[in-house]
């Protein structure tokens, strides 16, 4: 998707349906993390998550709940099945929303954009060459995520 392309919003929700959410906004940019965190995490061998401001993820339906992980990482649950709607990054506080693309209901249209830490990828997994890949973290080379990133941490003080 280039910057003309317009933008279908993209929704989401909970495993209930009770919390639906839309995405205002195209990604800051969707990745692929290999690190042993998020393998622990996602019970799997990396996870995919999309960055998107928070102010632009718009509530449709419900009440989601804000809570503070075990782990330091707080996170935005349904309040009834307690399904992980989003994270927040402790780099990042609360102004960019960490999203998991399968919690969208079309997941499939947001490919990653970067692999990171492939330096714990799992052997079998073969990435495209065209994406740019990073042992750790790398600049993506996306400049308007740059720029997003810079300026939703500005608006946050
Ligand atoms: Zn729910
Ligand atoms: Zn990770």
């Amino acid at each position: 998707m280039n910057a003309n392309t317009p933008f279908t919003p993209l929704t989401g929700g909970c495993r209930c349906g009770k919390v639906r959410f839309r995405l205002e906004s195209a990604p800051i940019i969707t990745h692929c993390c290999h690190c042993r965190d998020c393998q622990k995490r996602s019970g799997s061998a990396f996870s995919i998550n999309v960055m998107i401001e928070t102010d632009r993820v718009a509530i449709i339906e419900g009440e989601p709940l804000p809570v503070r992980g075990a782990d330091g990482q707080n996170e935005v649950q349904c309040p009834d099945c307690h399904f992980r709607l989003w994270t927040y990054h402790p780099h990042f506080g609360e102004a960019i929303a960490f999203i998991g693309v399968g919690v969208l209901d079309e997941g499939e249209r947001l490919a990653p954009e970067a692999h990171y830490f492939i330096r714990s990828k799992h052997p079998w997994i073969v990435l495209p060459p065209d994406v740019p890949a990073f042992e750790e973290l790398g600049d993506s080379g996306k400049a308007s995520a740059r720029e997003r990133i810079m300026a939703a941490l500005a608006a946050r003080g």
